[in-house]
C-alpha cells in the first residue's frame, strides 16, 4: 500500500530506468492535462525512451475514444479497447502482454490507477498530475476527491 503514497515527477520515473517492463499508461493528467490536447515535447521524448526497452499499452478511462485513438496514433502505442474502466482487473484480459515482464501502471489517480495497480499486482507510479486552466469543473472535483483520498492514504500508510 505504501507505494501508492508517493507521487512522482516525470524526471523521477525516467531516473528509475525501467527496462523490460509492461507499462500500462494513463493519458489524462499524465501525458496531457484533461483540458489539453497536445503532448509536450519533453513528455513525448520520455515516452520515446520508455518505449525502447519496455512494452507500453495505453489504458485510459477517458470518455472520448477519439482522444484515446489520437494519442495512441501520435505515440505509436496500442490502446486497450476493453470498454471497461480502471480499477477493473478484467481490463488485463484484453491485453496480450508478456507475462514474464513485471507490470507497471503509470497514472495520476489513486482511486483508478493506484487501485488498479494494487489489484493486478503491478508497481504503481503515480505522477504529480498535469493540470490546466481548461480542465472542466467536474474533472477538478474528481481531482479534489482523489487528492483527499491520497492525503489520507499518505497519512495512514506512508511511515
Ligand atoms: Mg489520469
Amino acid at each position: 500500500m505504501h507505494q501508492l503514497c508517493k507521487k512522482y515527477s516525470w524526471q523521477d520515473i525516467m531516473s528509475l530506468q525501467l527496462n523490460n517492463h509492461t507499462i500500462l499508461l494513463d493519458i489524462d493528467g499524465v501525458l496531457m492535462a484533461h483540458g489539453e490536447d497536445i503532448i509536450s515535447p519533453i513528455i513525448l521524448k520520455n515516452i520515446e525512451m520508455l518505449r525502447k526497452n519496455n512494452d507500453i499499452y495505453i489504458v485510459s478511462n477517458s470518455l472520448s475514444t477519439h482522444r484515446i485513438i489520437k494519442t495512441s496514433t501520435a505515440l505509436k502505442i496500442p490502446w486497450v479497447d476493453s470498454g471497461l474502466k480502471k480499477p477493473s482487473i478484467r481490463i488485463l484480459s484484453f491485453i496480450k502482454y508478456d507475462k514474464t515482464k513485471p507490470l507497471v501502471v503509470i497514472g495520476d489517480k489513486i482511486l483508478t490507477d493506484g487501485l488498479f495497480a494494487y489489484r493486478i499486482n503491478a508497481k504503481a507510479l503515480l505522477l504529480n498530475r498535469r493540470v490546466s486552466q481548461k480542465d472542466p469543473l467536474v474533472v477538478r472535483v474528481t481531482y479534489l476527491i482523489d487528492d483527499t483520498i491520497y492525503s489520507l492514504c499518505k497519512f495512514f500508510f506512508a511511515r
